[in-house]
């Protein structure tokens, strides 16, 4: 998310209104040798935003950073890191059957499957292992790589990666979770998980952070 962009005249009117306030749209108008009618958009733009508070019969305040550009920085400023949760992880060569009692076992929605070095191979969600189950009697026998989005198919995201950046991409790819992973020269490791749950809970903390 950019910031703000404020033109010329409204920097000038916040300026007025920091130094001056309380001030009455006429007096800041006054200084600026300019009609009142000439000055409302801006002013209420100001105000919409969350720069200027207006009160009645009193006047325009400067409300200060809180409102709008903080909490632009405050959302720019939210990292995977602070809100990751562990990652559920199981290898490639578990059953169907046994990755589905996983899911309940650890309440998730998706495992993310990994290589006998370790290293990220697949992911495999509630729906790869419905579509998998339907028919077919021998879960026990078939293998989670078999149903699995692989590499190099696999959307992730890193640590210090902006939480609205990788919101942006669960949307984008229609999925529910990525895995947080590092870069190995071998491979990539997976340290942790971003869902829904964690947008969700990070959309939470940024209104309490704001007492919207
Ligand atoms: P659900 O099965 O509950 O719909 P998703 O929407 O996350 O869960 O999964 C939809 C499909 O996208 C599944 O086939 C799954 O394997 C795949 N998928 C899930 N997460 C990822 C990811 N991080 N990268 C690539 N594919 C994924």
């Amino acid at each position: 998310m950019s910031p703000i962009e404020l033109n010329k005249r409204q920097e000038e009117i916040l300026q007025i209104v920091k130094n001056n306030g309380p001030i009455t749209g006429e007096q800041i108008a006054d200084r600026l040798s300019l009609t009142r009618a000439t000055l409302r958009p801006d002013l209420a733009i100001l105000t919409m935003a969350g720069f200027l508070d207006a009160r009645p019969r009193v006047g325009y305040f400067y409300a200060g950073k809180k409102s709008a550009q903080a909490l632009a920085d405050t959302m720019n400023n939210m990292k995977v890191k602070d809100f990751q949760s562990m990652p559920v992880v199981i290898r490639e060569s578990v059953s169907v059957y046994d990755a589905i009692c996983q899911l309940f076992l650890e309440d998730v929605g998706t495992l993310f499957v990994v290589d006998t070095d370790s290293y990220l191979a697949g992911v495999v969600s509630r729906k790869d292992l419905l579509r998998a189950s339907i028919g077919r009697q021998e879960l026990n026998q078939i293998p989670v790589h078999i149903v699995m989005t692989r590499m190099p198919n696999i959307t992730y995201c890193t640590k210090n990666e902006s939480l609205i950046k990788v919101a942006g991409r669960l949307i984008e790819q229609q999925i529910d979770s990525v895995p947080v992973i590092q870069e190995d020269p071998g491979g990539l490791k997976v340290t942790g998980r971003i869902t829904k749950t964690t947008i969700t809970r990070a959309f939470l903390s940024l209104s309490e952070s704001h007492e919207l």
